[in-house]
This record gives C-alpha cells, structure tokens and sequence, in this order.
C-alpha cells in the first residue's frame, strides 16, 4: 500500500465536516471515507468494527495483529480523524488529489489525511514484515473532529464503559496524527466555547430613550472581556513547552433593522485552556470577571458551555515520546519534543490514561488554507518514522 497513492485516493473522497450546519448530502460528512476504510480493511482480510455516533458518522476501528498476539506484545492505539473543514473559498480543486511539485493537492491532504495514509501504509507493511516486536495495532478513524470531538469522545466512552471495540483491554500507548512537520507533540491547550447573551428592550429608533440598547451592554462585556484576555496572557505563570492561555470573541449577532433599538445580542467566547485548567472553573472564572466589571446583573446571560476538549498534558507520555524520537532521529531527521496551542483528540485520550502524543507529516501552516497541500517527502518520512517506532515494539 503506497502511502502517496493512499492519500490521494482519501482526499478524492469529500468528507466535509457540516460544521454544526444541517447538511446530509453531498460532499458532506464522512461516510464515503467511512465506506472506503471499511472496503480496504475487508480487501486485507483486517477485522473492523464501526461505531455509530451520529446519523451518517460512524467511527471505524480495525485491528492489525501482526503476530497474532492479541495485544501480549503491547497494544498501540493510531488514530486519525475522518472529517477536513469546509472548501469554500478554496483557490484550488479541493478533491482533486492531484500529485503535482513533489506535493499531493486538496482539501484534507495536510490535515490530515496524508497522516492517516501513513498510518494505514505502516498498519499493512507491519502485517507483511511483521517485525519480531511489532505490537497489535488499533487503527480508530473517528468523526468531527474539526466541530465538537464526538468521534473521539465516543471512542473514550466506550472505554470507560468497558465496551472495547475488537480488543477486550485498554490501549498501551497512542498516537494522534495532526501535522506536525515530524515533531512530537507532548502537550497542547484545551478549550471551552460558550455563547454570552445581552438583553435589552426594543424601541423606535426615533426615541431610543424608550429603549434598552443591548449591543451597548455588549460593548462593556467586550470591554471586560478585552481586558480579561490582555490580563491572562501576560500573567506570570507558565506551563511547559505552552504559551500563556487566550481568550477571543469570535462572532456577534442581533438587530433586526437600522430602525430598531436591539434588545438583544449574542457573542460567542473562546477560552484556550492550559491543560491544568478546569474548563467549568474557568468558564465561571470569566463570568465573574464580566459580572464584576461591568456591574449589569441579569442583563448578562451565558448559555452552558456548547464545546469543551481537553488539553495535553505531558506529564504522561515522556518515555513514549523519547522512544518515539528515537525512531524519528534513526532515519536522519531532527524530531523535537514540542507544544502547540491548537486542540486535537489526544487530550481525550490521554484522559482515559493513555500516554499519548501527535505525530504526522505536513505542516499546521498548511492546513485549512486555501491552497491545501503536502509534501510527498513528509509523507514518505513519517512512514518510515512511524514504521521503525512500531517495530522496535512497546517495551
Ligand atoms: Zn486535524
């Protein structure tokens, strides 16, 4: 299985993630990527095992025994997500796949189904070398990642609950593929979002002192939140490898028309978490911050939080890393130990005790962008980085 042809193949097939949208048809969600796995992994006689999530999302975990051994040589857990954001305003074909400049073109092929070609290409060169320490591997290809972390969460439920898909025990080890330029990143920050609401009362425009407005309100949450958010990442603590926590306002709604005073507005808040940090602490935290600084009482609302992942932490997953590392230097690349502000499911499955990292070629810088793309040299890289690792085994 060659790991460039594999990853043109998934990114002709769109598995866009609808972004909270209610879209079921085409080239929404991730089912036909779904369908493809579940063919290849019958094509190589590999067991496989979808779990439903929601309408027309399942996850799909496969096992690669190499020896047979039913996890007695260690069970290593890969697992890479199925969904790309949207295409619009994309300035290339996005499901073109198109091998062109030493790189693979379209939506996904960064972020990351590049990272999984690699994955499955090193699944199936483990099962016909079959090196001597090689562990049992769990490919989980999960949904919505990019909106919400479902699949992953789903994975980690069934878990908890004892529900193991084709392999009764918990995984020794994990890796998350995301673009990172053959790093390995040890932590990364979580994140909370919730929608804050101002109320007012409507009136003519003409006599706005019959009216409440409440984008003025607004304004003073704003205000609050600003210096919230200038206050948390300037402050003296530290988390390693991280960058100080941030807070951004990302949409604002309300108004129905020029003539209109508003009674109402609404903002969405986005709170980066280290991974030491509470998302329901925090989430309090800056609602009694904007209560304090503003004095407004129930003019303020705030809806529960709609979106809370977990950071990485790296306290977890030092030898596993190092061993990893190992691997990556062993073909002659440098490999870093790295942290990175952006979330990805590997908080959720270290949470289930797992020691896990991230690993994948491409670069974040090249994900979501307009031009999408990887190089075919990282990808080549990665599989050999990632075949090493698998073969030097668990322990
Ligand atoms: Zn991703």
């Amino acid at each position: 299985m060659d790991v460039v042809e594999l990853t043109q193949q998934l990114v002709r097939i769109p598995s866009v993630n609808p972004m909270g949208l209610d879209h079921t048809d085409s080239p929404y969600l991730e089912w036909r990527v779904t369908e493809f796995l579940e063919q290849l992994f019958t094509q190589q006689q590999i067991p496989s095992q979808r779990q439903y999530v929601l309408p027309k999302r399942d996850n799909i975990v496969a096992l690669f025994d190499p020896h047979g051994a039913k996890g007695a040589n260690g069970l290593l857990l890969l697992e890479a997500h199925q969904d790309t954001v949207p295409v619009t305003g994309m300035t290339i074909e996005p499901f073109s796949g198109k091998n062109e400049h030493g790189k693979i073109w379209g939506r996904g092929s960064c972020d990351i189904k590049g990272g999984m070609a690699t994955m499955l290409a090193v699944c199936s060169r483990l099962m016909k070398e079959k090196p001597a320490d090689a562990p049992t591997i769990l490919m989980a290809c999960t949904i919505n990642e990019e909106n919400g972390f479902d699949g992953i969460q789903h994975l980690a439920e069934s878990w908890s609950t004892g529900q193991f898909p084709l392999l009764d025990r918990l995984p020794d080890a994990a890796i998350v593929a995301e673009p990172t330029e053959l790093n390995v990143v040890v932590a990364h920050k979580g994140t909370v979002r919730w929608k804050c609401h101002t109320t007012g009362k409507a009136a003519h425009s003409s006599s706005p002192d019959q009216g409440e407005n409440a984008f003025y309100t607004m304004a003073r949450v704003l205000t609050a939140l600003e210096k919230y958010a200038n206050r948390i990442c300037q402050s003296e603590a530290s988390y390693p490898l991280l960058t100080p926590p941030s807070l951004s306002v990302g949409t604002i709604a309300g108004g129905v028309s020029v003539n209109t005073v508003p009674d109402h507005c609404t903002i969405e808040i986005d709170r980066r978490l280290w991974p030491n940090e509470d998302a329901d602490a925090i989430y309090q935290e800056v609602i009694q911050c904007i209560q304090q600084e503003t004095n407004l009482g129930d003019r303020i609302t705030h809806d529960p939080p709609y979106l809370k992942s977990l950071g990485l932490a790296s306290d977890n997953n030092q030898s596993l890393s190092q061993r990893f590392i190992a691997a990556a230097e062993s073909t002659g690349i440098a490999s870093h130990a790295i942290g990175v502000p952006f979330g990805t499911n590997a908080g959720t499955v270290a949470t289930a005790g797992i020691p896990t990292i991230v690993f994948g070629p491409g670069s974040i810088e090249q994900a979501h962008t307009a031009d999408e793309w990887i190089a075919i040299d990282q990808l080549r890289t990665a599989e050999e980085i990632l075949f090493r690792f698998c073969a030097n085994g668990l322990k």
